[in-house]
């Protein structure tokens, strides 16, 4: 496979070979607009399923139908490799923000799917591979579910697992559930396969947003595994690049969430017949500049998961640098929008409430502290910090 040129468009100092993606385009091209035309429905019914707390079954079901649950199959076994095959971050980059600018929860669902794909792709076997796309093809959701209490989950001499996750997304509803386990060694992955409803602890733990996640905790003693249910190897979990790289999905799907909070400022500033005042408009502006901020950072991010030109250190360092500058962006747009919506922002009948709601959750994710300041001191101890590439 030759490398594609990266274009003015696109100059970013990598060299991932684009070639498979582009062999695809024109699916991913129908795909990308069969998910477009979903984000009104999908905007429509936000409201309902959070103000409910019900998981967006809806929704799950119509990016079934249009095959974005199986666009992580590998091109070699006859899919589009979507966020695992070269190239396939960037064309993942697109959907994830379609989907986080229809609905938050149902994003977050989304990308712990492509999260739990990519590990499996990554750390697993071919056969294990193989197996994930065929469950891919017959329509089941994937999670990755690593958070946990005290009683977190352990894997006994007898293959007997005891314990529970906590913060589950799509509890009930993932039938395909990647988990992290302890042994005497370490850290494993364990893929377990479960029935609709199986084995959900506690919900309703009264999150402040993101209630549609249906995000619960998740009981697993008893459950009994066998040598072809380990993904990858001791602590591949945490492996680097891997571990940290993957953070641009996440910030992909709040870059769709801004999207979604911008048209309505937009649209509410008008209505009310407030957007010529100068003070609105410098806002508009100062939100406009911290969304695209947010979208350059994601963009390079979603590359460098996949530059095979680049250090684990580079790559861990850019994308922590990205995650803190979305979450920094994000956090200025939402009190841009504050100021200019005022306490109307604030009425449960009002979009803008549950989007900042949903938000001020999703950008709560862990060890922030420490991806910055991680991402500073790789700045520090590198002989060339002006070479950022
Ligand atoms: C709706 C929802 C759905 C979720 N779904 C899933 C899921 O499906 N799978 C899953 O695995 N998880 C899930 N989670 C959990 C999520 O991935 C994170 O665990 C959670 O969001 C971490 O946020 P936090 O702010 O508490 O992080 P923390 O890491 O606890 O950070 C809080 C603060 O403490 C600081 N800090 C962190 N560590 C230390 C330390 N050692 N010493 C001092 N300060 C420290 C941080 O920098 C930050 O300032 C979900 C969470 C939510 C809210």
């Amino acid at each position: 496979m030759g490398v594609v040129t990266v274009t003015a468009e696109t100059a970013v100092p990598c060299d991932v070979d684009l070639s498979a993606t582009l062999q695809e385009s024109p699916r991913i091209t129908k795909l990308l607009q069969d998910a477009r035309d979903l984000v009104p429905g999908m905007s429509g019914r936000a409201q309902i399923l959070d103000s409910e707390g019900r998981f967006p079954a809806i929704d799950f079901d119509l990016l079934r139908d249009i095959g974005a649950l199986s666009s992580f199959i590998p091109q070699r076994f006859g899919g589009l490799g979507l966020g695992v095959d070269p190239g396939g971050a960037s064309e993942l980059f697109p959907l994830l923000r379609l989907i986080g600018q229809g609905n938050l929860a149902v994003g977050r669902i989304f990308e712990g799917h492509a999260n739990a794909i990519k590990l499996i792709h990554t750390f697993g076997s071919e056969a294990q591979i193989e197996r994930a796309s065929a469950d891919l093809r017959a329509g089941h959701l994937f999670a990755i579910w690593n958070a946990e209490t005290k009683d977190g989950i352990r894997i006994l001499d007898d293959n007997k697992l005891s314990g529970s996750k906590t913060f589950c997304s799509g509890a009930g509803h993932v039938t395909r559930a990647l988990i992290t386990a302890k042994d005497s060694c370490g850290t494993r992955m364990l893929l377990i396969p479960l029935e609709p409803g199986e084995r959900v602890g506690s919900t309703g733990v009264g999150m402040h947003g993101m209630r549609a996640t249906h995000t619960a905790s998740m009981q697993f003693d008893g459950v009994v595994v066998s040598t072809h249910d380990f993904i990858g190897t001791i602590d591949d979990y945490t492996r680097e690049p891997t571990f940290s790289a993957g953070a641009w999905r996440t910030s992909a799907v709040t870059l769709g969430g801004l999207d979604a909070l911008l048209a309505e400022m937009q649209q509410q500033l008008r209505a009310r017949n407030r957007h010529e005042d100068p003070h609105q408009l410098a806002r508009m502006g100062n939100v406009l500049i911290a969304r695209e901020t947010a979208r350059l950072w994601i963009e390079r991010a979603a590359r460098m998961e996949e530059s095979i030109g680049s250090s684990p250190a580079t790559i861990t360092g850019y994308v922590n640098l990205a995650r803190v500058a979305v979450e920094s962006a994000a956090l200025e747009i939402i009190r841009l929008v504050q100021r200019s919506l005022g306490l109307s922002a604030f009425l449960q009948t009002n979009p803008v409430e549950r989007l900042m709601r949903d938000l001020a959750i999703y950008l709560r994710q862990p060890a922030t502290d420490e991806a910055l300041t991680e991402a500073a001191a790789w700045f520090l101890e590198r002989d060339f910090p002006e070479d950022d590439s």
